[in-house]
């Protein structure tokens, strides 16, 4: 692990210490191994913790497999930008971790507005994100064209590169995570799904799943959009809201762009294999799912992509983000609870590599992270 980077990484880092179980827990059991767990499940295993996995599908088979999977920290308010940025610093290090080897991209996004209000607005952004300390600056069309020659953006009245973001195949960094855990001395199991706990005196004994019993100090849960279904077996309640997006998946193609492009009228990026991945806009979620309505968004984003034009429409998804009530991630011990850790979050691909350091450091130090204050499940009581 390079020194710089966990200094980076942990710089301003405050810990508190915290009414715990009697003795550290050893016995971890992860529900859900989709890009959280997968993390958290590696980092425990790699400071010693007897770690199980459990995983009802397969890795990154949930909200994982349809993700945009844009890692960036572009995040209103600013302890929630600073929380991203974090993230995005420890993506760098789980890089680092795994050589290179990792399918993702560094180069950042681009990202250009068509007409006067949404330039301006565009302009602020910039202006407010680099006070902030991120990477963007404003470029113009000839700045465009030299970081993607490709793109041909029509009407431009701002433009800009964010400069420190990078994107992902998030099921091929999930199995890749995943399996190190399992070199490392983890337990991996699936498919099984976790369907009861046995409590004693009120504690955790042990998590039923649908391949056996599994005795645990701390069940984690981190099951997507399942995570209130599985905490409430413990008697804790998740508030989530309903937050689907469609994507348009097309077959691979050579290498046509490497950064993420926001369009006016969409987003764009390609896969290390290939494959691009496109979508309306963040927001969207109602769409329609159909190979037609497929192929009409690529005649779209062939405005500004013309080789989409001929692209094949692969598959269609729609995913449902795990999205805590309030658009903020739920990460920490229930409260009460030193035996149930929730981690359940959209912008989980952004956030994975940290969340998972950082649960690893509250559950096996009893400790709580500062930086993890405004984010506990405490603030939806009442
Ligand atoms: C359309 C779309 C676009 C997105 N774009 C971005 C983006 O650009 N950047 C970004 O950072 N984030 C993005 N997100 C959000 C991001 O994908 C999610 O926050 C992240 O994938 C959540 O990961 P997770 O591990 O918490 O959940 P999941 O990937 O859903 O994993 C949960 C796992 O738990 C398993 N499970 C459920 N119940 C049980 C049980 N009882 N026992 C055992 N296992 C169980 C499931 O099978 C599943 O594999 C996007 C999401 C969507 C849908």
């Amino acid at each position: 692990m390079h020194r710089r980077t966990v200094l980076e990484l942990f710089a301003g880092l405050a810990v508190a210490g915290v009414p715990s179980l009697a003795q550290a827990p050893r016995r971890v059991v992860v529900a859900g191994g989709g890009i959280i767990g997968a993390n958290i499940a590696y980092q425990l295993v790699t400071r010693g913790a007897e770690v199980t996995l459990v995983e009802r599908a397969q890795p990154g088979a949930g909200a994982t497999a349809n993700s945009f999977a844009w890692i960036n920290a572009k995040k209103r308010p600013r302890d929630y930008f600073n929380l991203s940025r974090m993230g995005l610093q420890a993506w760098r290090q789980l890089d680092r971790e795994f050589s290179g080897t990792l399918p993702l991209v560094w180069g950042g996004s681009v990202e250009w507005r068509a007409d006067d209000t949404r330039g301006t607005e565009l302009r602020a952004q910039i202006r407010d994100f680099r006070q902030w300390g991120y990477g963007v600056r404003e470029i113009d069309a000839a700045g465009l064209r030299a970081l993607e020659p490709r793109l041909v953006p029509g009407p431009l009245v701002a433009a800009a590169h964010w400069e420190d973001e990078a994107h992902i195949d998030p099921v091929g960094v999930t199995g890749m995570v995943v399996k190190k855990a399992q070199m490392n001395g983890a337990r991996v199991e699936y498919p099984a799904e976790v369907t009861a706990l046995e409590l004693a005196g009120g504690r955790l004994r042990a998590v039923r799943t649908t391949k056996g019993d599994i005795e645990a100090d701390v069940l984690v849960v981190a099951c997507g959009t399942d995570t209130p279904r599985v905490a409430a077996m413990a008697g804790v309640r998740v508030p989530l809201k309903d937050a689907p997006g469609v994507l348009v998946h097309v077959r691979p193609a050579p290498r046509l762009i490497d950064r993420v492009a926001l369009a006016p009228m969409g987003n764009i990026k390609q896969k290390p294999d290939g494959r691009i991945v496109t979508g309306s806009d963040f927001a969207s979620g109602g769409g329609d799912t159909s190979r037609e309505a497929g192929e009409r968004h690529l005649q779209r984003m062939a405005s500004v992509l013309p080789e989409l034009g001929k692209a094949t429409v692969e598959k269609m998804t729609r995913g449902f983000r795990p999205m805590p009530a309030d658009g903020f991630p739920i990460v920490g011990f229930a409260p009460g609870r030193p035996d149930v850790y929730v981690a359940v979050m959209h912008s989980g691909v952004t956030l994975g590599p940290l969340v998972g350091r950082l649960a690893a450091t509250e559950i096996l130090d009893g400790v709580r992270v500062d930086s993890l204050a405004a984010y506990r499940l405490e603030r939806f009581k009442g």
